[in-house]
């Protein structure tokens, strides 16, 4: 028998944080680029839903709410440049203080050189120097996304001041504080592992498709 496709194994779970935000997920064995899962985890619909994109902005300011955060730029990685906009709307509704000259908030995204180095181009490079920086990344594993980005935004003389993903296996890396709104508690039996300790790869069952944060590809690899 065929195995029905990913889109339709796909199944809701909620954050314990709250009922209005679903991600999806399915099981199955997924390689991300340091690292096999037993779960694909979609978070397409919060990123590209205006509905949920709102709900989740909501849900990270909430969290910060009361922290007297400075936040005057913010990152976002892996597609979540919806979120970061009503991300920014939000902290401006709530008077986050803001360092910049027209007291508004930058929502921006690096490129990926011809190396495959993330980079600011100068015009936008301007919104990360001497800039208090929130990076909002969509899915986090092992953690090297977010340390490639955070060295990253310090080369442009940014300070990351907060790190969100909306699903992360961590709450901390290098020192740095890793806030989420998922974690492997809200996904039962959720296990990643180390490529050369896969069960699956042990037992010969096939790589189903080639995930990162912004997704899942069958066919192509990264
Ligand atoms: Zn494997």
């Amino acid at each position: 028998m065929e195995e029905l496709d990913i889109e339709s194994r796909l199944v809701k779970f909620y954050s314990s944080q709250s009922n209005l935000v679903p991600l999806h997920a399915a099981s199955g064995h997924f390689a991300t680029s340091h690292s096999h899962i037993n779960y694909y985890i979609d978070l397409t619909s919060l990123k590209t839903r205006v509905d949920e994109a709102k709900e989740v902005a909501k849900l990270i300011e909430s969290g910060y709410r009361g922290s007297n955060k400075i936040i005057d730029t913010i990152v976002c990685m892996d597609g979540t440049e919806t979120i970061g906009s009503f991300l920014g709307q939000e902290f401006e509704d709530h008077n986050y203080m803001t360092i910049n000259k027209h007291e508004t908030i930058y929502v921006v995204t690096p490129e990926y050189n011809r190396n495959n180095q993330l980079m600011f181009r100068d015009n936008i490079a301007r919104t990360i120097k001497g800039k208090n920086v929130l990076l909002l990344m969509a899915t986090t594993t092992t953690g090297q996304t977010i340390r490639r980005s955070m060295e990253c935004i310090t080369y442009y003389q940014g300070t990351v001041v907060g790190v969100n993903s909306l699903f992360s296996t961590i709450d901390s890396i290098d020192g740095t504080k890793v806030d989420y709104i998922f974690s492997p508690e809200d996904l039962p039996g959720y296990e990643a592992f180390e490529p050369r300790n896969c069960p699956f790869c042990k037992k010969k069952i096939q790589i189903e498709a080639m995930v990162n944060g912004f997704g899942y590809s069958k066919y192509m690899s990264f």
